[in-house]
Parts: structure tokens; sequence; C-alpha cells
């Protein structure tokens, strides 16, 4: 239903739909409130007692159904400023690293691995595995924080996977990953991303 803009694979919420889904579930409430009682009664513990459920109602949805990072933006200049330069080459530039040189390629300590760009968290390394393509695979990302889309260049038809707060390039999706799991592989880019090991 309130699917982000993802083509495949994502289950990201838009920005407001938790907002607006709370909104309506109070909304509901009131008017039901409203309609059925009097003022006085609105003012009695029972109707109070509506008035923290719906609350309640609007607090736990928004957990629920979570919030979807605000973006980072950043000027060219501010990007280069920021990243070294293979980073800038592949985040903001759509670079590929080469194969077997990155930093995590045969690297499989438990943590996440968040963006190079702005430090989101990506990727569990519970979901990565040896592809033997000379890149980080991983066959999930982290909910709403990736996002997906169709990338024609080099004439070829790929989806693009990028940082879903600040837009930055991380790689490419294929459908060629550990079928008993996804069946998704996420070839990410080593320099794209930044581990966290978990103590
Ligand atoms: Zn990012």
């Amino acid at each position: 239903m309130f699917r982000y803009t993802n083509i495949e694979g994502g289950n990201g919420l838009p920005k407001c739909s938790s907002f607006f889904l709370s909104t309506k579930f109070y909304l509901l409430l009131c008017k039901n409130t409203i309609t059925t009682a009097s003022i006085k009664k609105l003012k009695s513990l029972s109707n109070m007692k509506n008035v923290q459920l719906a609350f309640f109602v609007l607090c736990f949805s928004s957990i629920m159904f979570g919030q979807t990072p605000k973006k980072i933006t950043k000027t060219d200049l501010e990007w280069q400023q920021s990243l070294s330069e293979m980073e800038y080459f592949v985040l903001r530039q759509k670079g590929t690293e080469r194969a077997f040189t990155g930093l995590y390629d045969k690297h499989y300590k438990t943590g996440t691995y968040a963006c190079a760009g702005c430090d989101t968290a990506l990727f569990d390394s519970a979901t990565k595995f040896n592809s033997y393509s000379g890149w980080p695979s991983f066959d999930a990302y982290i909910q709403q924080n990736v996002l997906e889309i169709q990338d024609n260049s080099h004439g070829m038809q790929r989806v693009e996977v990028l940082c879903a707060v600040c837009d930055s390039h991380l790689g490419h999706v294929f459908n060629d990953g550990p079928k008993e799991t996804t069946g998704k592989r996420y070839c990410i880019n080593s320099a794209a991303l930044q581990f966290h090991e978990k103590k």
C-alpha cells in the first residue's frame, strides 16, 4: 500500500504516511466522540479515556509504521570537501571501484555497514555473503534506508541502489542472490560504506 518509490524489494514508507495514518485514527476517534456525546460528556472520565486511547493509537502507530529518515543534501563542492577522492567518485559520480580491491570485499566481522556519505545504517553484517564477484554483497538492506531506481546507463538495464537519506550511489542489485533467502544480490562498493563493528 504505502510503499516508497522503490522498484522492487523496498518496503519503505513515505515520509508522512505514519503521521497521516495516526491522524486518521485520531480524527476518527474524535469524530465518534463528538457526534455521539455531548460537550459535558466530553469532559467526563470515560471520554477522557477515549482521548487517551486516541493519543495512545497516535503514538503506537507512529512507532509501528516507523519514520523515514530526513534527507541530507549538500552542494557538489561540499561533497567534494567531505569525501575522499574514491568516495566522491563512487557516491557522487556513480563510479565503480575495481573488483577485489575494496576494503569490505572479504570482510565478515559482525556489525553494521553505514553510508560513507551520511553514516546512515544500510546493511547488517548478517545479510552479507561471499558472491565471489569482488564486491561486498548483501541479500537484504536495512528497511527504509535504501532506494532502488532503474538505471539504463552504459547500454544496460540495471537497478541502481542509492542511500535513501543522501541519495548517494551505492551499487546495483541483481536477482542472482542466495535462493534460500531473498534471491537478491546487493552488489555494493566498499568505498560507499563505512563499517561499525558490534562490540
Ligand atoms: Zn547516505
